[in-house]
């Protein structure tokens, strides 16, 4: 545990549900863990009891990648841990694989609605139709403009054309909306939708005050930092104050409330870690201010004063999303200039 991790408290300390199976953490709410084939090797779901028009169930909070693994580990829990009620509804808090993968087989399986924010859903439908969302040609050039110009990184990212549509091979057809601030009665409790940008298009957290638990998404994590990123599709937006911004609103909710992140063991603390992750982005930003107050910087100059350690391809795409999302924080901030230089590359300078 780092220095940081050690200011939240772990209620449930180190154990883990083993993968098929579930621990409760709050009344009627259960925690389960499907594995992931990355650095970040698994994601925390959840299940919700549940009462839908007077049927007795469960609902689904985020989905897990589409491959056999997870569909079998499902199968388990729905075999040992549902007590022989079926499954009412699947909830995603935003659209990337590891929250929508299998979406479209739960609500196949069970025959229920799919509940997520708009943006998301229709981004999800894009991305999963698409051959060319999280990699190919347009990303190969946006990164290349910022100074990923590897010919090895570069033919990599043009490679990687099916990346979301590989975890994410179907999108349901249909789905309920939802929005920021929605009450969704769940087992006769209201959780409470809270929208969060910069990580995701349209994030929802969901707070209910009658159990004093949040289901946070990726919004806060424990240990992590969330990857807050700028993509070729929206070269010129701002995630990080978007993220920022969303992420202090959330102090608003009470300090004690237990925290089931995606990814990380449930916690306390959740003032103290926006506190901390708040802190982490600014000093990213004075370093950046520093850099590029001694030289005109690119995003891929800064993935050392950034990251501070060697990166394989995956996690250098990742980074650079990162590196130019703190540029642009500091540049639509007025404190950088931006300039395209003769090579093609995007270079910032302190003002
Ligand atoms: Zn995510």
């Amino acid at each position: 545990m780092n220095a940081l991790e050690q200011q939240l408290q772990y209620p449930f300390g180190d154990t883990l549900p083993a993968v098929g199976t579930t621990l409760e953490v709050a009344p009627g709410v259960r925690w389960l863990r499907m594995l992931l084939p990355f650095q970040l090797d698994h994601i925390n779901l959840w299940l919700l009891r549940d009462r839908i028009d007077g049927v007795e169930g469960w609902s689904i909070v985020d989905c897990g990648i589409t491959n056999d693994a997870t569909r079998a580990a499902w199968e388990q829990i729905f075999a040992d841990e549902l007590g022989g009620l079926p499954v009412l509804r699947v909830i995603v808090t935003h659209m990337h694989p590891d929250h929508m993968g299998l979406a479209h087989w739960l609500t196949e399986r069970w025959g229920v609605r799919l509940w997520i924010s708009a943006t998301d859903y229709n981004t999800a439908r894009l991305a999963s139709a698409s051959t060319t969302s999280f990699g190919g040609d347009g990303t190969a050039r946006f990164m290349a403009s910022h100074g990923l110009i590897d010919a090895e990184a570069q033919e990599k990212i043009k490679a990687r054309k099916n990346y979301y549509a590989s975890m994410v091979p179907q999108v349901p057809n249909s789905f309920r909306r939802i929005f920021d601030g929605d009450r969704i009665l769940i087992n006769g409790n209201a959780w409470v939708c809270h929208v969060g940008y910069g990580h995701a298009p349209e994030h929802m957290s969901l707070h209910c005050e009658a159990l004093n638990t949040l289901i946070s998404g990726d919004m806060v994590l424990p240990r992590i930092s969330t990857n807050v990123s700028v993509h070729e599709v929206e070269p010129e937006s701002n995630p990080l104050r978007l993220y920022l911004d969303s992420i202090t609103r959330m102090k608003a909710l009470p300090a004690g409330v237990l925290v089931l992140p995606s990814h990380g063991r449930p916690f306390t603390g959740l003032h103290t870690r926006v506190d901390q992750l708040v802190a982490h982005h600014d000093e990213r930003l004075a370093d950046v201010i520093s850099a590029c107050a001694e030289a005109p910087q690119c995003a891929a100059d800064l993935l050392m004063i950034l990251f501070r350690r060697q990166l394989d391809l995956h996690q250098t795409t990742f980074a650079m999303g990162e590196s130019v999302a703190h540029l642009h924080a500091l540049w639509l901030d007025g404190k950088l200039t931006r300039r395209l230089d003769a090579d093609g590359i995007y270079r910032f300078t302190s003002n």
